[in-house]
């Protein structure tokens, strides 16, 4: 069965049309600028070229459209007809505490969606024109929703209630929730067969270390704890969001410079992390690499904020089996594993194999035999894991 896998935002839309029984990749492609002027959309067929096609695109559903046709085009298309997509897995960001896992798409589920709007009122109705655009552009193909927070449900309370009054979390549902779940699922579950151990007997910390950064504890198959919070923005420190912060500064700032929350909330976002702390280099990992001194200073920031996390996930779970690295930097940034794991992780007894750390793209154990905590680079592949989940609702139905 063909799945297409759907990750839809404000302005782009990413697709993947993956065969649920090979899993291979059939196509792939990307839509940009939906809504503004000089959109385009680019699909790469399978091993074929790459189609590059500046198409006005004012709303999604015109993007949909053209993914479709993309798909299905005589000449550089890779389906017969639409009748070969089998069912539609969108990536959702919010499922607050309605969704503990993917499911199947309905009504009531888009209302639950709609409902989780106020915790991300940037991305749940981005994502969700593009389930409705796919509705009605594909009638009768079965639509699941696969949740960035689903995976963190298991957490206990002691680790996602904030200390505030608990009326805000009964009144609001203001807790943490964590992001990027799809990812730390595929990554540890991966990381127990690269280990040939059972997933429930394990302690696992997952380092997903992009542009967005998070670290989960995942402790016998069940995560019980993340560095993201309500919103993304907790945590570590990213390519261009702060992560953990004094709250005082807000108003600190506001103060001293005439700002709103709102103006401040916008720096903390998109002008903050490394490419804060680098004086504006950079939020590109690998111009921080340079050799500059701004670079430096930011990597070194990053490098300490991951091991504290480390080292509070492995106090939290009273220890730790191994030690995963995955997304844009976690998997190619060997400079940056080597920080982490040299200056910070050696009472855990973790020896780096240096050649080992220095592969890439592929699954790698990285630590020395002798090493007492294992360390992992394990490739993240979320389109791979929503449509393997979306695959498994499918065909039970
Ligand atoms: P996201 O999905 O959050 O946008 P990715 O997981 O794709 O992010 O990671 C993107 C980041 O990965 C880039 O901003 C870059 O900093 C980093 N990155 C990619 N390749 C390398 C590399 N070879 N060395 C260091 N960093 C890299």
């Amino acid at each position: 069965m063909n799945i297409l896998v759907i990750n839809c935002g404000s302005s782009s839309l990413k697709f993947q049309l993956i065969d649920a029984e090979t899993e291979e990749l059939t196509a792939r492609g990307l839509c940009e600028r939906i809504g503004i002027s000089g959109s385009r959309i680019t699909f790469f067929p399978g091993d074929g070229e790459k189609v590059v096609r500046e198409v006005s695109m004012p709303d999604h559903k015109t993007a949909i459209q053209l993914v479709l046709d993309a798909l299905t085009d005589e000449g550089t298309g890779v389906l017969a007809d639409l009748g070969q997509i089998g069912a539609v897995g969108h990536r959702i960001v919010h499922g607050g505490e309605a969704f503990a896992q993917a499911t199947v798409i309905t009504p009531a589920v888009k209302e639950a969606i709609r409902a989780c709007s106020d915790l991300a009122p940037l991305h749940n109705p981005a994502n969700l024109t593009g389930v409705e655009a796919c509705e009605a552009l594909m009638p009768g193909v079965p639509m699941v929703a696969v949740f960035d927070t689903a995976f963190h449900q298991t957490m206990p309370e002691e680790a996602y209630l904030y200390a505030i009054p608990y009326r805000y979390y009964e009144k609001y549902k203001i807790r943490r929730y964590g992001f990027h779940g799809t990812s730390h699922d595929y990554v540890s579950h991966r990381a127990a067969a690269l280990l040939g151990r059972s997933y429930e007997e394990l302690k696992l910390i997952v380092c997903h270390l992009g542009n967005g950064a998070s670290v989960s504890a995942v402790r016998n198959g069940k995560c019980v704890d993340t560095s993201m919070g309500m919103t993304p923005l907790e945590g570590l420190i990213m390519g261009t969001r702060s992560g953990d912060l004094d709250p005082a500064v807000i108003q600190f700032i506001a103060d001293k410079e005439d700002k709103s929350i709102g103006e401040i909330m916008s720096i903390l976002n998109k002008e903050s992390g490394v490419l804060g702390i680098s004086g504006g280099l950079s939020s590109d990992f690998r111009d921080l690499e340079n050799g500059s001194l701004e670079g430096e200073r930011a990597l070194h920031a990053f490098a300490l904020r991951t091991a504290k996390y480390i080292g509070a996930y492995a106090a939290a779970m009273n220890g730790v089996d191994a030690i995963c690295f995955t997304a844009g930097v976690g998997e190619n940034s060997a400079s940056v594993r080597g920080m982490i794991c040299n200056s910070y992780l050696g009472y855990l007894g973790i020896t780096l194999d240096e050649e080992a750390n220095q592969k890439r793209g592929c699954e790698t154990i990285i630590t020395t035999p002798e090493s007492l905590t294992k360390v992992l680079v394990i490739p993240t592949n979320e389109e791979l894991a929503i449509a393997r989940q979306t695959y498994a609702l499918v065909r039970q139905a």
